[in-house]
């Protein structure tokens, strides 16, 4: 149902820079997501699979900060998709941008008409506008588009120095052949969806869209339309026409696929701005409107959510106050037939920092055991396997309690307990 507005004041149009904000919008988003991982702030790492915040790599063993900083993030989204609805979709989606994009070059270089249905029908093409330059060029804006948008994906697994050899065909000794796979296989997805797929994506199949449609309540922003001067839209539809997702913007629902982009409002105040007057559309809050307690019923959804982000907070504090820049475990590799028993020590450093480690065993006698190394250099992040063998024909039957100690020069120490069984008699 539509939501209608008690005569508001006829007034000069507001949604004057709306469009220009919204677009500042987008691309400031865009531009963060290529600064993330630029200025390490966030990436990930494709050998161990882990989060990279500035230096230091977060694992999923590092629970509290994983799933704290999740309880936080998502308390945060849940209220802002009750609150606005789907305002992420409109102002910051990159998809949504590479919708608008690409819709717009379709019109400028074939016609307003040309646009893609989802039933397969061939582009309408302006008679004036059908030449080969025209498709040339617009071919050559959507691989161009695509071939540089690939990168940003591209960042988050590579060194920016990496990826700046790869763009300017330099050799690196870093690059690995998987750089080249996951840059085409982005190419290809960009292309597709800015040639062929766009808004037929946020419309059709688009989970995230679900998701927060799952938190919108009927106190939701939504867009209102004066009812009271409907007699305005005889024969106009200048709103539906600017809607890039082919709504009725008189009559958005709460579940709609509403964006909250605003360009239907902007679209009907420039078709009254001549007169002086606001169009017939805009933000609204349906409760705002309809009863004083929305300012309650926000409130309310903020007391709901907060028990997350208090947890959320609470957890992601715990696990930063007791996060290890090292990761150490030890593993049976078996007895050998000399009478060795071998254990090798994993040993990770999570920060991207040069370190030295000394390795010692605690529990037996120097020459009951032989470590391969006991000092361990690390040039930066990475994981370095030590063996460790017991010689069990010099220790005696039964159990014993080892100890591998951990000692690095920065202060961090680690003890490490091993259970050595030693069987009867061997030979
Ligand atoms: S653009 Fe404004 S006047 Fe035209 S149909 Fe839409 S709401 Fe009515
Ligand atoms: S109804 Fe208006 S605000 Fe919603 S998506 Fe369409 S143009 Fe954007």
């Amino acid at each position: 149902m539509a939501l209608e507005l008690e005569s508001p004041p006829l007034q000069a149009p507001a949604s004057k820079h709306l469009h220009l904000l919204r677009r500042m919008s987008q691309f400031g988003f865009l531009l963060l997501l290529i600064l993330a991982p630029m200025l390490g702030l966030f990436r990930i790492d494709i050998l161990t699979g882990a989060f990279v915040i500035g230096q230091y790599q977060i694992w999923f063993s590092d629970f509290a900060i994983v799933f704290g900083a999740w309880f936080l993030f998502a308390g945060v989204l849940v209220l802002s998709y009750s609150w606005l609805g789907s305002v992420f979709c409109g102002w910051a989606c990159p998809q949504g941008l590479l919708s608008e994009l690409g819709t717009g070059w379709m019109h400028r270089l074939l016609g307003r008409k040309a646009e893609l249905s989802a039933d397969g029908a061939s582009v309408e093409v302006a008679r004036r506008k059908q030449k080969r330059g025209n498709w040339v060029l617009l071919g050559f804006a959507f691989v161009a588009t695509s071939m540089l948008l690939a990168l940003i994906p591209v960042l988050y697994f590579y060194p920016p120095l990496v990826v700046w050899h790869f763009v300017t065909f330099q050799r690196d000794i870093a690059m690995p052949l998987s750089m080249y796979w996951i840059y085409f296989v982005f190419c290809m997805v960009i292309l597709l969806d800015i040639a062929f797929i766009r808004h037929l994506m946020c419309q059709n199949f688009c989970i995230y869209r679900i998701w927060q449609h799952s938190f919108k309540t009927k106190e939701t922003m939504r867009i209102g339309y004066d009812t009271l001067r409907s007699d305005e839209c005889v024969k106009c539809g200048y709103c539906a026409s600017a809607c890039a997702v082919d709504l009725d913007p008189k009559h958005t629902e709460v579940y709609s696929g509403c964006t909250a982009c605003g360009e239907c409002i902007v679209a009907c105040d420039r078709l009254h701005e001549g007169k002086g007057e606001a169009g017939l559309l805009s933000f609204m809050f349906p409760s705002a409107d309809e009863s004083p307690d929305h300012m309650a019923s926000m409130a309310g959804r903020f007391r709901g959510v907060l028990p997350f982000l208090l947890i959320g907070a609470l957890m992601l504090g715990f696990g930063i106050s007791t996060y290890s820049p090292y990761e150490v475990s030890v593993g049976n590799i078996g007895a050998r037939h000399t009478g060795m028993s071998d254990y090798v020590v994993h040993l990770s450093n999570k920060r991207y920092r040069a370190t030295d480690i000394r390795i010692s065993v605690q529990g037996l006698k120097q020459h009951q055991f032989r470590l391969d190394k006991s000092d361990v250099h690390f040039d930066s992040a990475g994981m370095v396997n030590v063996g460790l063998h017991l010689n069990a024909k010099t220790i005696a039957h039964g159990m014993h309690r080892v100890v591998v100690h951990l000692e690095s020069a920065d202060g961090w120490r680690e003890d490490f307990p091993v259970q050595y069984y030693r069987v009867g008699d061997m030979t």
